[in-house]
């Protein structure tokens, strides 16, 4: 066999010093009890494409548990173990995580007189994963730091940018790895190949992907949602009917197109304003991809999927809140209502909803209106504390709660500007004096 390929040169020029000592530490590790180590995955992948990912998962041919342990304690981290799964999570000082998992030696034990063959278990470890790309290893051992293990033809395959499976059960294995190809080939631009691609359309025309629980489906989808390019990866799945076969109610249609595609504008233009919290992005495809769907039927797909009751409960009275706040804004528009009346409608909302309202009604004013209060109405402060309002003799309560609400209203409508005014306003509404001649002014809201 010819010698295997090395990028210790690569790691040293593209990862961080600390990273680099890390694997390296890792490597003298297992020489010192005796381990083959090894980093495998998406980190190898992704440094042979130049991607930075600093995901370090590493598997040791040997007690994988016992290894991350004395990991943890070298660098006074902590660590977390799967006994059944012989797995372990290492977290450093730093914050660094490092996934360990153990390659099980397997011996193959033949007949009559020939000998037991230990397979090398790295390559076993190295089968059972999804495509080729995804199935490379890097030797860590000091004698043999950065040595390039690739038993399928990985590097041809990232160099020809083609994603394959590494055996025709692949799919009826695991059919999660059909999405996961998609999203893949997306990510990076890689075409899937030929006998990837019939093998998908066949495990769909079986129906694969009836069998398949909820909860695994549901976390493939959050990590479709998550990627740069959602809805490329969506329509890719529909051209596969994958979405139908999941369940016919998630299949596309061209107006679920529509609203997912401004869920993609509404998130970037939210991005660029550079406002925290960010918005929890796959829950705003989701909304999307269940455009349409009345309760019943959005009750389905919660089942389909494996939602908890309280999680479908919900993500149902969200719908309905975004059904009432859309319905209220109308109504609003039309009676031509102060700014505050807009706030107070949308500010009980999660800003996923909100985000979605603009989404689903991209040309008109109701995405004007919705942005106004996110951009401006909802950073408004008023001047007046709750230690203000204890001195003039006000309890924490409905009252309380009440009296601060009228002061942030006028607030926003530009009848209570200054603390002066705002503290003039809360101690007439908490003595139960005449306000009406302080809000009696030309508002100068925000409007
Ligand atoms: P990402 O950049 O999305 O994290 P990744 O390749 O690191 O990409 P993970 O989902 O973290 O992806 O999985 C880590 C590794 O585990 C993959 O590289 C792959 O080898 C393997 N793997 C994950 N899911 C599967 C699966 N369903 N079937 C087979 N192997 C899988």
């Amino acid at each position: 066999r010819k010698k295997d390929r090395n990028v210790a040169g690569m790691l040293r020029e593209r990862l961080p010093k600390k990273l680099l000592a890390l694997l390296k530490q890792a490597g003298e590790l297992g020489q010192q009890t005796g381990h083959a180590v090894y980093v495998v995955g998406g980190f190898v992948r992704d440094l042979l494409l130049k991607h930075p990912n600093f995901d370090v998962d590493l598997v040791v041919e040997g007690d994988g548990v016992a290894y991350a342990a004395e990991l943890a304690r070298i660098y006074g981290g902590r660590y977390k173990s799967h006994p059944k799964f012989k797995t372990a999570v290492v977290i450093l000082p730093d914050g660094q995580r490092v996934d360990v998992a153990t390659a099980r030696l397997e011996y193959y034990e033949y007949p009559a007189a020939l000998p037991t063959v230990e397979l090398s278990s790295i390559k076993m470890d190295l089968y059972r994963r999804d495509f080729t790309v995804n199935a490379l290893a890097l030797h860590l051992s000091p004698e043999r730091f950065g040595d390039l293990v690739d038993f399928f033809g990985a590097q041809r395959d990232i160099k020809d940018r083609v994603l394959r499976v590494l055996h025709s059960l692949s799919f009826v294995e695991d059919p999660t790895r059909i999405v996961r190809a998609i999203r893949f080939s997306e990510r990076f631009g890689f075409r899937i190949g030929g006998q990837t691609d019939r093998l998908i359309k066949n495990a769909v025309r079986h129906s694969f992907f009836h069998k398949l629980s909820g909860s695994r489906v549901m976390h493939e989808l959050r990590l479709i949602f998550e990627e740069k390019t959602p809805l490329s990866c969506l329509r890719r799945m529909q051209d596969y009917k994958l979405l139908a076969a999941i369940h016919p109610l998630l299949a596309l249609t061209p107006s679920k197109e529509a609203v997912l595609l401004e869920v993609e504008n509404v998130i970037n233009w939210y991005r660029l304003l550079y406002i925290e919290p960010q918005p929890l992005v796959w829950m705003l495809y989701f909304l999307g991809l269940c455009t349409g769907l009345d309760p019943e039927q959005f009750a389905i797909i919660a089942r389909r999927l494996n939602f908890s009751k309280r999680q479908a409960a919900e993500m149902a009275a969200l719908r309905q809140q975004i059904r009432d706040t859309a319905q209220g804004i109308f109504n609003w528009e039309y009676h031509k209502g102060p700014p505050s009346e807009l706030y107070f409608l949308l500010e009980p909302m999660p800003l996923e909803g909100a985000l979605y309202l603009m989404a689903r009604n991209p040309r008109e004013p109701l995405q004007k209106y919705v942005s106004l209060h996110l951009t401006t109405l909802r950073h408004k402060r008023v001047e007046v504390t709750g230690n203000d309002l204890k001195a003039l003799g006000v309890e924490a309560g409905p009252r309380y709660a009440d009296i601060l609400r009228r002061v942030v209203g006028a607030a926003i409508d530009g009848l209570a500007v200054c603390r002066a005014e705002q503290l003039e306003l809360a101690r007439r509404l908490a003595k139960g004096e005449p306000v009406a001649p302080l809000l009696a002014r030309q508002p100068g809201g925000d409007r």
